[in-house]
């Protein structure tokens, strides 16, 4: 059976982090987060290859011209973002799932090659809440307003999705979650 692909987008500061996080802990399938790259610097406490490749421009460039990368974006207006295909075809050969926590430019690029693909889409109960959030992470207020800008315009894209969470009460949310990913794997045949 070849694993579920999941795809799970949301404006920065919507908890689709901490929610795919909470999710990996309690789901009774083979499921694993995919390592994306981007050319932005590791905010303090990521580590390469855990929470992304870390790339310079010259390398996103040269995996691009390779053919490596299986969708790649510019997101908040400066910085490339995209999943290396080895992330995700021999997971799901092996009948893992896989989870692609990426923006509504690269989860249009993935239901083009994937169909099947099952897209979730997290936001935040109140608009206010994603600058609040991203206060409380610590970000810079440049970034802040990008990422706020970017919210605004992806917001209008939640109608693309499979499926749509508002992240009102994380466990409540976690458990919704969990519940639709399980439900893929009945869905691809498995048990
Ligand atoms: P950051 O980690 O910089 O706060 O947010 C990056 C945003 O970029 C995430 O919210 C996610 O939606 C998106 N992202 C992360 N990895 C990828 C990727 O590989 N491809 C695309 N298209 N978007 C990504």
């Amino acid at each position: 059976m070849i694993g579920p692909l999941i795809i799970v987008s949301g404006p920065a500061g919507g908890g689709k982090t901490t929610v795919v996080g909470e999710v990996l802990k309690i789901c009774a399938k083979p499921i694993r987060v995919a390592v994306t790259a981007t050319t932005r610097s590791p905010r303090p406490g990521e580590v390469e290859g855990k929470n992304y490749h870390f790339w310079t421009r010259e390398k996103f460039q040269t995996e691009i011209a390779s053919g490596s990368l299986l969708e790649y974006a510019v997101v908040h207006e400066s910085d490339y973002y995209g999943t290396p295909v080895s992330e995700v075809d021999a997971y799901r050969r092996q009948g893992v799932g896989v989870i692609l926590i990426i923006d509504v430019q690269g989860a249009e690029q993935v239901r083009r090659i994937y169909p099947e693909a099952f897209s979730v889409f997290i936001s935040a109960p109140h608009d206010d809440e994603y600058r609040l959030r991203l206060e409380k992470r610590g970000e810079q207020p440049d970034s802040i307003e990008k990422r706020l800008r970017t919210a605004k315009r992806e917001l209008t894209r939640a109608g693309e999705y499979s499926a749509q969470l508002v992240n009102d009460e994380l466990t409540e949310t976690v458990r919704k979650m969990n519940r639709l990913i399980e439900a893929q794997f009945h869905q691809a045949g498995g048990t």
